[in-house]
């Protein structure tokens, strides 16, 4: 028996190996402190499952549901981005498609523009799915390197000409998971010009929207005018509701990406299950004060982490957003050696840099995702161990 030649070009998913060697610690009785996954600890918030309850007793949500998502979920999504970003007028029949999560029409966005020998312009540290992606289609990962200089965004004038010109794909994630960036809106119109230029599918990962601190409302690249004449947003609920398990989410944007998508999902799944699109229509009606509180948690989170580095000697800045705080290894270690000696010394588990892409090299990321407690212990383990940054 042979796996298929493409499968043996994808190398395990990032987080199934750091899951395998923490899991192999705690099993020696090792007390591992997991900074490494961006899964949110806390419960779903209490209206969501409610809703969720009543529509699971429901048989009318026990059959298939229909392949683009259900109408009042598509409704609801439109009327989401409405209100929550000023983009008016999307067409819920057309321009909107739900999904089982983000993950899931990451990957089959590639599957439907995406051939052999294709470009795809992906960031580099970025989300791991749009490399792996991009192989599975047969196509040509070029990745642009996200510097601190520039911000952590993409130098577009340092895309070669004949590869933009080959380029199917954009991708861009902002705010930004691994490295906490913001987008400008500026940049945004650059962006939409590039892809205008030369025909890319502009596809932005919005998944981390929601989650943004000290007052902050990230945007969508659908605000950009002409914006959906290239581009397609994907929206999550998976991190801004506590909701990684549900498996549920939206594409939004440009008629011919959402169509495309569409015929590879109606081919390769059946749909969300129709009482957790019931759910999500709540979820997206959850008022400001919930949708803060679970927000300031991590908020509360990231300020201990920040605070504990700094103290450190880290020469670090809070992230405004997301789940993450991407920070420099000391000087005289890779990503690898540092982050192996924080799990040797520290019991500490993260994420090196490089696992993101190879301009991630030089960082870890911290994720959010545990108690106050557990994080301050994991900053009192580094002060017992004598690390700091210098
Ligand atoms: C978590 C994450 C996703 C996937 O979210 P799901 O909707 O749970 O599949 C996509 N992109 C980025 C950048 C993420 O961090």
């Amino acid at each position: 028996m042979h796996f298929a030649k493409r499968l043996e070009k994808i190398p395990p998913y990032l987080f199934a190996e750091i899951n395998r060697k923490g899991n192999e610690l705690v099993a020696q009785g090792v007390d591992i402190i997991n900074l490494a996954v961006g899964d949110p600890d806390r419960p779903t918030p209490a209206h969501i499952l409610q809703v969720m309850h009543e529509a699971i007793d429901n048989p009318s949500t026990h059959n298939y549901p229909p392949y683009q998502g259900t109408q009042a979920f598509r409704e609801a999504a439109a009327k989401w981005m409405e209100r929550r970003f000023g983009v008016a007028g999307l067409n819920p029949n057309t321009e909107v498609v739900s999904s089982i999560g983000s993950k899931e029409a990451i990957h089959n966005t590639f599957l439907a523009f995406v051939e052999a020998g294709d470009y795809t312009l992906i960031p580099d540290p970025g989300y791991p799915v749009y490399r792996t992606a991009t192989l599975f289609a047969g196509g040509e990962p070029y990745t642009m390197p996200l510097k601190a200089e520039n911000q952590f965004l993409p130098d577009l004038t340092a895309i070669p000409e004949e590869v933009a010109r080959q380029a199917k794909l954009l991708w861009i994630n902002y705010p930004n998971n691994p490295t906490g960036a913001l987008a400008t809106i500026e940049f945004f119109e650059e962006l939409v010009a590039f892809c205008k230029q030369y025909g890319i599918l502009l596809c932005h990962d919005n998944a981390y929207s929601e989650m943004a601190y000290d007052g902050y409302k990230p945007p969508s690249i659908l605000q950009i005018p002409g914006a959906k004449d290239v581009a397609i947003e994907f929206h999550s609920l998976s991190k801004s509701y506590n909701m990684t398990g549900w498996r549920i989410g939206f594409v939004v944007g440009n008629a011919m990406g959402i169509k495309g998508l569409t015929q590879v999902k109606s081919n390769v799944d059946s749909g969300v299950f129709k009482a957790i699109q019931v759910s999500a229509i709540a979820a997206y009606s959850t008022d400001e004060s919930e949708l803060q509180s679970v927000i300031s948690v991590y908020q509360n989170r990231r300020d201990i982490i920040v605070k504990g580095l700094q103290s450190l000697g880290w020469p670090i800045q809070a992230p405004k957003a997301t789940l993450y705080v991407w920070v420099p290894v000391p000087s005289g270690y890779t990503s690898t050696e540092f982050v192996n000696l924080l799990l040797d010394k520290c019991g500490i588990l993260v994420p090196p840099g490089n696992g993101y892409g190879a301009a991630g090299e030089g960082f870890f990321r911290i994720a959010l995702t545990i108690s106050d407690e557990r994080m301050h212990e994991a900053i009192q383990r580094l002060k017992d161990a004598g690390i700091r940054y210098e």
